[in-house]
């Protein structure tokens, strides 16, 4: 029979024919029972760490410490040991994990009804929660007591938002109200992890759920940022295509000055901040009307569809033009950066007999002008009589 994860079939295989007990874990066992594709296949076992890397000819240290080893085959299986969790301290999760020798504890450690399940390799069900019942009704339940578990660990409150939002699953009642109660918690989980869980909701096809229920919760409680408006600004899209689209939306609704402090605070990346940082300025533009060759070839692809969706949907500008002819307009654009201009420095210098100097400069600027307008096409001999031409009618200084 061909197996639906053959590597992680063949891992449980190899360890049961060695003694132990394996089986498909977590996420995958949860997109089995809704009938999803399973991204990635993890592996749970008796056996320690040290005992799954005698079975396997190739494998990696990831996480010993946790009981993590990858096992390689044609795909990349994660086999961890069955462990419970020790102490919580700082309501994060523990540095240090005990390894346990039955699947139950390993289960219970677990956050979700719908992630602590497992699967055997004849697809027997092991399911001493009730996931699978909540799966059917669609429902996120904290594995135990909701309060314990999100004391121990509070990013567990923000998972189940996000995995509400990716699912489309709502948040069982005790849930919910466990996290309203101790959303304050969140602030011990480190900003990156948190930045990471938003950016999930961001990406995942049910944003808007996904955002009321970060607000309803009180979790946004404890992260600076506009998100009442977030939830009332959204628009009719329905993900952002990239999470540095999340940031500039979400930078949108802040007063200016506070951008920078804000996109600090969360960690975002240089490339984040830069991409941030001309979206907002292709919507201040259109603020004042429609955009110049210019702006056109300033500013990405990416940030003229997303500039423009959002100034229409935030602050309800009228576009002048349609997606399609925003692409056009991009396109028709004759250079996409100066290094695409057909001369170089030394070309100036040779025609005009002169040391290099900030002049070369000045006149390479004023020529991507000239192209991008139009006035001149990028061709030797168009750029030479323009060159000529500009220095006999003064615009050009030598
Ligand atoms: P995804 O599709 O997002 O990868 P996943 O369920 O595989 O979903 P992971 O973050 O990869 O989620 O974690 C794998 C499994 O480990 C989860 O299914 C869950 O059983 C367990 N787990 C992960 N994070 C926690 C946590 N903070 N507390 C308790 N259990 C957790
Ligand atoms: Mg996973």
């Amino acid at each position: 029979m061909k197996h639906r994860w053959p590597d992680a079939y063949q891992v449980i295989e190899i360890l049961e024919n060695a003694g132990f007990e394996a089986y498909v874990v977590g996420g995958a066992v949860r997109d089995f029972i809704r009938n999803v594709h399973a991204n990635d296949v993890d592996v749970t076992t008796n056996a320690t760490p040290n005992e799954v890397k005698q079975l396997f000819d190739r494998t990696i240290d990831v996480g010993i410490e946790h009981g993590t080893v990858l096992v390689i085959l044609s795909e990349t299986i994660e086999v961890t040991t069955f462990r419970s969790e020790d102490t919580y301290t700082d309501f994060r999760r523990p540095d240090k994990v005990m390894f346990v020798r039955s699947l139950e504890e390993d289960l219970q450690r677990r956050d979700f009804t719908m992630n602590a399940m497992a699967l055997t390799k004849s697809d027997e069900l092991i399911d001493y929660f009730g996931g699978r019942k909540d799966i059917e009704n669609k429902r996120i339940r904290a594995v135990g007591d909701p309060q314990k578990r999100f004391s121990e660990d509070a990013l567990r409150m923000l998972r189940a938002i996000r995995f509400s939002a990716q699912l489309d699953f709502s948040l069982h009642k005790d849930t919910l109200e466990a996290i309203q109660t101790l959303h304050h918690l969140i602030e011990h989980v480190s900003i990156e992890r948190v930045k990471v869980e938003l950016e999930k909701i961001w990406t995942s096809n049910n944003v808007e759920k996904g955002m009321h229920l970060f607000v309803s919760s009180r979790l946004a409680n404890n992260f600076p940022g506009d998100w009442e408006t977030f939830i009332n600004k959204w628009g009719n899209f329905n993900y952002f295509e990239n999470r540095a689209n999340g940031w500039a939306f979400f930078s949108l609704m802040q007063p200016s000055e506070d951008i920078n402090s804000l996109l600090n605070f969360y960690k975002c990346s240089n490339a984040e901040k830069l991409h941030v940082k001309h979206v907002l300025s292709a919507v201040e533009k259109l603020k004042k009307g429609p955009w110049t060759k210019q702006d056109f070839y300033q500013f990405n692809e990416e940030v003229l569809i997303v500039s423009s969706l959002y100034a229409a949907s935030i602050f309800t500008i009228h576009i002048p033009y349609t997606m399609d002819e925003i692409l056009q307009l991009k396109k028709a654009i004759p250079i996409s950066s100066s290094s695409d201009i057909v001369v170089n420095g030394n070309d100036l210098m040779n025609w005009k007999q002169q040391k290099r100097g900030p002049w070369i400069k000045e006149v390479l600027n004023e020529l991507t002008i000239a192209i991008i307008n139009g006035q001149v096409k990028n061709e030797r001999k168009q750029i030479k009589e323009w060159f000529f031409r500009e220095f006999i009618n003064g615009n050009l200084k030598p």
